[in-house]
């Protein structure tokens, strides 16, 4: 048996609503076959007419034993370092946070506000909004740095707005089975299976890419996001394209931008209006290209590529 404690702080719910929809495996799956005990779930309500307070001190007392802490939404720490905005269970979530990562096996952070702090953590921040180990980019964050959960293993990532539901379920599984240690996080602490390629990888636009066929339009079939509508694939680490999104889509083949929300910045340009889905250029160069591609070398491959473009590549791939 596995307990699995899921606590919501600033948040808008959407990875809860995320995780329900998971698939490989199923929450269902979690319980059934993976022997996981959901001790409380802000939406699934597994053990009704619980008392709440009890249930959590007597995991910090370790009466009960906790393996995985789960957290959603960001670690509010306002008025002035209080946490009084968000009080849960007759105390300031962050006290509970506080003292249950001492106890627990495995801490995750789900989504982006629980990983970096997310839009609540935009400037000015007035709820004093962090993420548990990292406040975007910077290591630290609410646990601080060198925390490590009794395991050892740092606060585990798993960012996105709303994360992937089988990329939290499968990593629920890795631990209830005793694999946790084949996943490597990397520098952010994001599992690398999951986030060691681009967005762009698998996007069904790439030919539209390389031969600069753009698209102006939102939920067109044919061309590419990057150049006009300001598509992050090509500098964004997730696999949205190579586990679809109920194992039929992603953003990008719905004819959507990639929006970079598995990275701390997102949301960039602090959604100042006109800089979203708006390609940033300088004399026709975007002012971000993917890592390691110098902006002369750009500005040459796309003049090459749209003289070289064969007329199918400004079609619909889909059409038959
Ligand atoms: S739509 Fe986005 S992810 Fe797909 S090829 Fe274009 S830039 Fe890359």
């Amino acid at each position: 048996m596995t307990n699995l404690l899921w606590l919501h702080g600033g948040a808008c719910s959407g990875n809860t609503m995320s995780f329900l929809n998971a698939e490989e495996p199923t929450v269902c799956d979690l319980i059934t076959d993976f022997g996981m005990k959901i001790l409380w779930h802000p939406s699934l309500g597994m053990e009704l007419g619980v008392n709440l307070q009890n249930l959590l001190w007597d995991c910090v007392s370790g009466k009960i034993p906790l393996d995985i802490l789960v957290f959603e939404g960001t670690v509010i720490n306002a008025p002035n370092g209080t946490g009084e905005w968000n009080r849960f269970a007759d105390r300031p979530m962050k006290n509970w946070l506080s003292d249950l990562s001492k106890v627990a096996n495995f801490v995750v952070a789900v989504g982006d506000c629980a990983t970096w702090g997310g839009i609540p953590a935009m400037a000015p921040n007035p709820s004093e909004s962090q993420g548990l180990q990292f406040l975007k980019r910077q290591e630290g964050g609410f646990l601080g740095k060198d925390f490590r959960a009794k395991s050892g293993l740092p606060v585990i990532n798993i960012p996105g707005c709303p994360a992937h539901p089988d990329w939290i379920t499968q990593i629920l599984v890795a631990i209830a089975t005793g694999r946790i240690s084949d996943i490597t996080l990397d520098e952010l602490h994001r599992p690398q299976t999951f986030f060691n390629t681009f967005t762009q990888t698998g996007c069904t636009r790439n030919v539209h890419f390389a031969y600069k066929a753009s698209t102006t339009e939102f939920g067109q079939r044919k061309g590419c996001l990057f150049y006009d509508l300001s598509c992050r694939g090509p500098l964004t680490k997730s696999s949205c394209n190579r586990i679809l999104w109920n194992r039929v889509s992603s953003k990008t083949r719905a004819g959507m931008p990639c929006l970079g929300c598995t990275e701390p910045e997102f949301p960039f340009f602090d959604l100042k209006p006109g800089t979203v889905f708006k390609t940033q250029t300088v004399m026709g160069v975007p002012k971000e290209l993917p890592p390691g591609v110098k902006k002369m070398d750009y500005a040459l491959l796309t003049v090459v590529a749209k003289d070289a473009a064969p007329p199918w590549a400004e079609e619909d791939i889909f059409t038959v």
